[in-house]
């Protein structure tokens, strides 16, 4: 697909702005024919399961969209909304439930839950061959140890985008501000495995702007908005921005992405830049695990 070029007179540099929803639409299609031969062939769809706990508005939105995606493609989902009282004990037993249901292939577990139940905990429930978030500890550990087949649905949404658009990584600097479990810590450790010099900077990092200046590749994912300004960005480098923030009801990234424009090599936007690529990764996981799963 064509890539739009933010055309800069003043600035010595196009900035590719990433269609994030067009080339996750392409590999939604190549999914689609995989499940279509799959069940051409006999076998049933897979199937992930999407447990909500609550009723937060933007989390409700969420599944739907995920929901959708797996409509799409010819997935099958179901979805256990379950009252924002439920015990984390109740919900450890309907992921038992699915774990030990034959039909379910991905169990994917809304986050945040309320307050009082143990995310940690919840992930540990899910069967790591149905992981289809990346979440329990021994999916994590396979990352760790470079053997994962369910790798984090962001990072891995951000190696896809580096790929597609041919960002150089192996030797590149990289530095990842954020060290979150799904986000900074994961996608750390994939640039990394790609032999990138990884430097992961968070809230108490010294000299964040200087540290960024010298970065090849520069991963946002701190929910802080526009935090990221374009004197921090070496010209040249790849900028992703992974962060959401809502500011007077409109979504804005880490990155102050209008200025960065004519600076950066390439940049993702906080609309149809990573969101649409992570909902495409949980669909790959779930494919994954139903593969593995069924040996087909
Ligand atoms: P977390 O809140 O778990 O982590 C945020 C990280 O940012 C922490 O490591 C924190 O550091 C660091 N941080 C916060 N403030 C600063 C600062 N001023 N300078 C440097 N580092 C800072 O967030 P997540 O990783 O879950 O998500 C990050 C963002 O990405 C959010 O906006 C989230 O909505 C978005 N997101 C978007 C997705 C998508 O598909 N588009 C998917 C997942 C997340 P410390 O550890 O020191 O506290």
């Amino acid at each position: 697909m064509p890539p739009t070029r933010t055309p800069s007179s003043a600035r010595s540099i196009e900035t590719i702005v990433v269609d994030g929803l067009a080339l996750a639409k392409s590999i939604r299609s190549e999914l689609a024919e995989e499940i279509a031969k799959l069940t051409a062939s006999g076998a049933r769809p897979p199937c992930l399961a999407v447990v909500l706990v609550g009723d937060d508005p933007a989390s409700r939105s969420y599944i739907k969209g995920k929901q959708r995606a797996c409509g799409g493609i010819g997935m099958r989902s179901v979805e256990h909304l379950l009252p924002a009282e439920t015990s984390q004990g109740e919900i450890i037993a309907l992921i038992d439930r699915l774990n030990r249901d034959d039909s379910i292939d991905g169990i994917l577990v809304q986050l945040p839950l309320p307050d009082g139940i143990s995310a940690a905990a919840v992930a540990r429930a899910v069967d790591p061959a149905k992981d289809a978030d990346a979440l329990h500890p021994n999916t994590s550990g396979q990352l760790l140890a470079g053997t994962a087949d369910l790798i984090s649905c962001t990072p891995l949404g951000i190696m896809a985008v580096l790929d597609h658009y041919g960002i150089p990584i192996e030797g590149a600097d990289a530095v990842v501000i954020g060290r979150s479990n799904i986000v900074g810590k994961p996608v750390s450790l994939l640039l990394q495995q790609r032999h990138a010099t990884v430097t992961m900077c968070h809230s108490r990092t010294r000299d964040l702007p200087g540290i960024c200046r010298r970065a090849d590749i520069v991963v946002a994912a701190t929910g802080r908005a526009r935090m990221v300004k374009a004197d921090w960005i070496k010209p040249g480098a790849a900028v992703i921005d992974v962060g959401v923030s809502e500011v007077d009801g409109e979504l804005i990234g880490d990155v102050d992405f209008e200025a960065v424009q004519g600076i950066a090599k390439l940049i993702t936007p906080s609309r149809r830049g990573i969101g649409p690529m992570t909902i495409t990764m949980l669909l790959r996981n779930t494919l994954h695990a139903y593969r593995a799963r069924l040996g087909v």
